[in-house]
């Protein structure tokens, strides 16, 4: 038995259907930049995460970057984000020319350590960029307080966390703005490229549509320079299908990850991922941390059990991102979590069979150890 690390393939008769018929829809109405199908996606998908104005650019990447060149961040400005994050966070604040700074991991829920981002904020400090990391919200209340205290926008980086609720309101209630990938592996995925910028702010909403589209107002009235950065009209068609089924995609999530919880639980050397009170983790991905992280990958790789690592490096030890400033110097748990995270296979409908394989196979891993 092969377990796949992650299978996006549509297995439900009914739902293929509902797609080819929205793609069928757009093809026959012709609009395919921008147009009714991509204003609609993005009224529904701005209201599911709680904000009045969605804007759809051509990925995830673009949302975070859109979003703070909107917010006037630039160079000579610093942007405060997570040391344990998936490069492109890092990568659309450098765009803007701001310099990123890293702050360091809590060790038990991997978000960014709260109590170090004071220490991180200096003069030049435009913004702070918290992760969802792995689907799991932030600590948005402390994260916002202190946001609030120095004028600091907080635009959240929600690329994992689609469906995520902290209490019983979704990411958009929180902050500035929260910024949406749609790459096919997310927990809402298009067949290709797209993302999005949900926010209450009218005047950020109105500066990310015109930056997405060459900086236009209106047709030829060009405002500022803008991107060519749009969701594909296509693809807007697809996700509005799919957004139906998020919930129910996301509980299987949940679900896998109670089933992972009760069959590893009695594994010594493995950390479990742990939920932080009061919060809805969607469990983009199911990450484990051991001791002896390579070997169990391994081996979990030889007998049929696809996995991955999120993130093999930080991003301050990234050779581009070398001479950005981490707090604290050297970012000490997130690179001590470097070498010891492994996520294991994690997608809507994974079997309790696949899991209960993967358990089998780590406890024979452990048994070899012990033989060793
Ligand atoms: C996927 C992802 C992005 C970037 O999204 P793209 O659509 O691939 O550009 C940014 N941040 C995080 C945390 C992500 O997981």
């Amino acid at each position: 038995m092969t377990i796949p690390f992650v299978d996006l393939k549509c297995r439900s008769p009914k739902i293929r259907h509902e797609i080819a018929a929205a793609v069928e829809q757009a093809i026959e109405d012709g609009q395919y930049i921008l147009g009714d199908q991509v204003a609609a996606f993005e009224y529904s998908f701005a209201g599911y995460c709680g904000g009045k104005h969605g804007i759809g650019v051509g990925n995830g990447t673009e949302a975070l970057h859109l979003a703070l060149r909107a917010l006037g961040i630039g160079p000579g400005d610093e942007v405060i984000t997570a040391a344990n994050t998936f490069v492109a966070t890092a990568l659309a604040i450098a765009y803007t020319g701001a310099k990123a700074v890293f702050v360091d991991a809590d060790p038990t829920d991997y978000l960014i350590d709260v109590d170090l981002i004071e220490q991180a904020i200096t003069p030049r400090t435009k913004a702070i960029v918290p992760v969802h990391l792995y689907g799991q919200p932030a600590d948005m209340a402390a994260i916002t307080e202190i946001a609030a205290r120095y004028g600091l926008p907080v635009v959240q980086d929600a690329c994992q966390a689609h469906g995520a609720l902290i209490g019983d309101k979704p990411l958009a209630s929180f902050g500035t703005a929260a910024c949406y990938s749609f790459y096919p592996s997310k927990n809402l995925g298009a067949y290709g490229d797209g993302g999005m910028i949900v926010t209450n702010c009218e005047k950020l909403a109105e500066r990310v549509r015109m930056l997405r589209n060459y900086g236009q107002r209106t047709k030829n009235n060009y405002e500022m320079q803008g991107y060519n950065s749009r969701l594909d009209t296509l693809q807007a068609a697809i996700l509005a299908v799919k957004l139906r089924y998020l919930d129910e995609g996301n509980e299987q999530r949940r679900a896998a990850a109670a089933r992972y919880r009760a069959v590893l639980a009695d594994h010594d050397d493995l950390i479990l991922p742990s939920e932080r009170p009061g919060v809805s983790h969607v469990y983009h991905l199911y990450v484990v941390q051991h001791p002896q992280r390579d070997e169990l990958a391994s081996y979990l790789q030889e007998n049929g059990v696809q996995c991955g690592i999120h993130y093999p490096t930080p991003i301050h030890q990234v050779a581009s991102f070398e001479s950005c400033r981490t707090v604290p110097e050297g970012a000490p748990v997130a690179s001590r979590l470097t070498s010891r995270i492994l996520s294991l296979p994690m997608f809507p409908g994974i079997t309790e069979e696949q899991i209960d394989r993967v358990a089998e196979v780590t406890r024979a891993f452990q048994k070899s150890l012990a033989v060793a």
